[in-house]
């Protein structure tokens, strides 16, 4: 058996993914499971019940299995004992993390804005059909992480593939689909601090400093005003029970085009040298940024070293 499985706290991009590629894999004579690292965020619950697909199992240990990773390729994102897993394939739109397999894999990584885009593409190559529900789940998966194509990760190509899909699915307004999402997206009312911090979380390793950075895509940042102070006190806890050097906490008003980013952190200096900027009240305002990969990573990662 063949598991397809996105990273630590999945996304849509990680839990569609998955399901496609455990599609396609069947589609092409292996027998392929979709499963996940990790609970279902409101918005992909949303893709699914849309568009009436099975959410993967979960799953969380693969020592001697197969695994097609599908949206990331390092260590920290995987099972711990990713080590231990046979890695017969990587699909993704990541940076590389260093991952170490004992034998030759099939390797589908391209820096365009979502890892569905690349699988979408491994179907054609395939020339394997893709069902209507599963085209438009794929579909949403790009408006995901493209944030409906505002995202400076969105290339010409997912914006082709993502109409493509949508023709597949006979959807036509695509993207009142991509607003009703980030609307779901949106809803934070009765949900605890800690679960909005860890919701869309990564752990990176920054020249050895561990540095959490989590994401909130929302349609209106104002819907955080009573609930900021709560979310600072909760990433300076969440720092200290980790270890870790840094925790930011990035509020993206995807309308207004920019991330209130909220920081807990041992190394101001290095957060401010990063982006010229000075944090007050243990945060800063980020003009423009949308996308962790591309404008917050990049900058950061350097000014560690
Ligand atoms: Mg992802
Ligand atoms: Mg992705
Ligand atoms: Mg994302």
């Amino acid at each position: 058996m063949l598991y397809t499985c996105g990273h630590k706290t999945p996304d849509s991009d990680s839990i569609i993914g998955a399901i496609a590629m455990a599609y396609l894999q069947n589609q092409l004579g292996v027998e392929a499971k979709a499963v996940r690292q990790g609970q279902i965020n409101p918005e992909s619950k949303y893709i699914l019940e849309k568009f009436d697909l099975e959410a993967p199992e979960l799953k969380t240990s693969f020592a001697g299995d197969d695994l097609f990773m599908v949206d990331y390729n390092n260590y920290t994102e995987g099972p711990d004992d990713l080590k231990d897993a046979n890695i017969v394939g990587i699909v993704d739109h990541h940076k590389l993390g260093g991952i170490v397999t004992s034998s030759p894999l099939e390797v589908w990584i391209r820096p365009v804005g979502c890892s569905n885009t690349i699988i979408k593409e491994m179907f054609d190559y395939h020339n394997i059909q893709i069902p209507q529900n599963l085209a438009g789940a794929m579909m949403c998966a790009i408006l995901s992480d493209t944030v409906i194509f505002k995202s400076p990760t969105c290339t010409k190509i997912d914006t082709k593939i993502c109409k493509e899909l949508a023709t597949i699915a006979g959807i036509e307004d695509f993207k009142s689909i991509g607003m009703e999402m980030f609307k779901v997206k949106s809803a934070v009312d009765g949900v605890s601090a800690r679960e909005l911090v860890l919701r869309d979380f990564k752990n990176f390793d920054m020249y050895g400093k561990k540095v959490g950075i989590g994401q909130l895509e929302v349609v209106d940042l104002s819907i955080f005003d009573e609930k900021k102070d709560e979310l600072i006190a909760d990433i300076k806890a969440l720092k200290k029970e980790e270890g870790a050097d840094t925790i930011l906490l990035l509020l993206t008003d995807i309308m207004a085009m920019g991330s209130q980013i909220l920081v807990a952190t041992d190394s101001l200096d290095v957060i401010e040298k990063a982006w010229d900027i000075k944090v007050e009240n243990d945060q800063f305002w980020l003009k423009g940024c949308l996308s962790r990969k591309k404008q917050i990573v990049p900058f950061l990662e350097p000014a560690y070293k």
